[in-house]
């Protein structure tokens, strides 16, 4: 559902251009990870976008120059219905760079669509120790999560693996995310935790800086260059890893901010705009996409307003965090879309 004709790029006030929408479909996620969320609480639905309402956007953000789409969450396939609004978006937006991120829980009997529609995922995976992940994630569930690594990489899904990387809790488990990434010849990521939401398990015990997780990593195994390509590779710092395929990467929100670059415009899914991470200004258009008194033109009109403004107030995160270290962005996560 292409909406409105093309304009010029979306810019900010730094002659930021944005390009890439982080659309998170629900805030509903089957897993409770302690990094990410603490509570039960979720959106009440009717406050959530329908489907049809986000496609509604994507339509209006493509002729904007938004040309990288990333479905996120919570968790996008505990959304009844997501594999047929993945295969509409793709219908009407065949060449878009369409991405999804997902805990892989419900993954694996989706892969060989995902594979058609030409979907690119991030598969989150922050330990390969069944009680550690259970523990991690309040659900027993690795086995899942094992079987749509292996379900996305039969069908040739182009995949990434990412790691939440976290001192005390997950580090001793450098050396089996090394191996699987030389293995199975993958890409394998750590994040540096975020405070992101209260109550989480971040704090500075917690926080394992990319630079010590790098060094670790040089004990452990040779680290080569990797071939850079940032449309693929992201704000990820991708280093080859010796005699396999496998390379392993690091993604420095806190350590060495990528804000220069940033060109993210996030979407929640109760349909608040969020133009930084670390910036808890959100622009609700989801009252205005039901306003019922305007024409269908004019809504859409009012929404464009909106977002160019969104984006022209867009921030440096990295001010944002430096006024505040130690403190938290109000919202999680998981009702952000991360
Ligand atoms: N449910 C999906 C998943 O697990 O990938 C998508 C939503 S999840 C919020 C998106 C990503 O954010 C996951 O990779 C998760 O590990 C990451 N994440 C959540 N809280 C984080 C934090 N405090 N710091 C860094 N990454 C975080």
């Amino acid at each position: 559902m292409q909406t409105g004709t093309s304009s010029p790029p979306l810019k900010d006030s730094f002659g930021r251009e944005v390009h890439y929408l982080r659309l998170s479909v629900t805030d509903r996620c089957n897993l409770r990870c302690r990094y990410c969320r603490v509570d039960n609480s979720f959106i009440p639905h009717e406050r959530i976008m329908r489907y049809e309402e986000m496609e509604k956007m994507v339509g209006l953000l493509v002729p904007m120059g938004v040309s990288k789409v990333r479905l996120t969450g919570g968790e996008p396939f505990v959304r009844k219905g997501f594999p047929g609004f993945l295969a509409r978006l793709r219908a009407a937006h065949p060449d878009i760079d369409l991405r999804l991120t997902s805990n892989g829980v419900m993954l694996a009997p989706h892969a060989s669509l995902l594979k058609d529609l030409g979907v690119r995922v991030n598969l989150s995976l922050d330990s390969l120790r069944p009680e550690r992940f259970a523990a991690v994630t309040g659900r027993d569930l690795l086995p899942r999560v094992m079987e749509a690594l292996d379900a996305l990489q039969k069908h040739g899904v182009p995949l990434k693996l990412n790691a939440v990387a976290m001192r005390g809790v997950n580090d001793d488990e450098l050396p089996d995310f090394l191996r699987l990434a030389a293995e199975r010849g993958l890409d394998v990521r750590f994040i540096e935790f975020m405070p992101m939401g209260e109550g989480t398990l971040w704090s500075d015990s917690t926080y394992w800086p990319a630079q010590e997780i790098l060094q670790e990593a040089r004990h452990l195994v040779e680290l080569g260059p990797a071939e850079s390509n940032a449309a693929l590779d992201g704000p990820a710092t991708m280093h080859a890893i010796r005699g396999t395929k496998g390379r392993f990467g690091l993604i420095t929100p806190l350590s060495c901010h990528f804000c220069a670059g940033c060109n993210r415009l996030r979407l929640t899914s109760d349909g608040r705009l969020r133009t930084c991470l670390f910036d808890d200004r959100e622009y609700s258009i989801l009252p205005l996409l039901r306003r019922a008194d305007i024409t269908e033109e004019r809504r859409m009109e009012l929404v464009r307003r909106i977002v160019e403004r969104a984006v022209q107030r867009k921030p440096i995160g990295a001010d944002i965090l430096a006024k505040r270290r130690n403190e938290v962005a109000r919202r999680t996560m998981t009702s952000i879309g991360g």
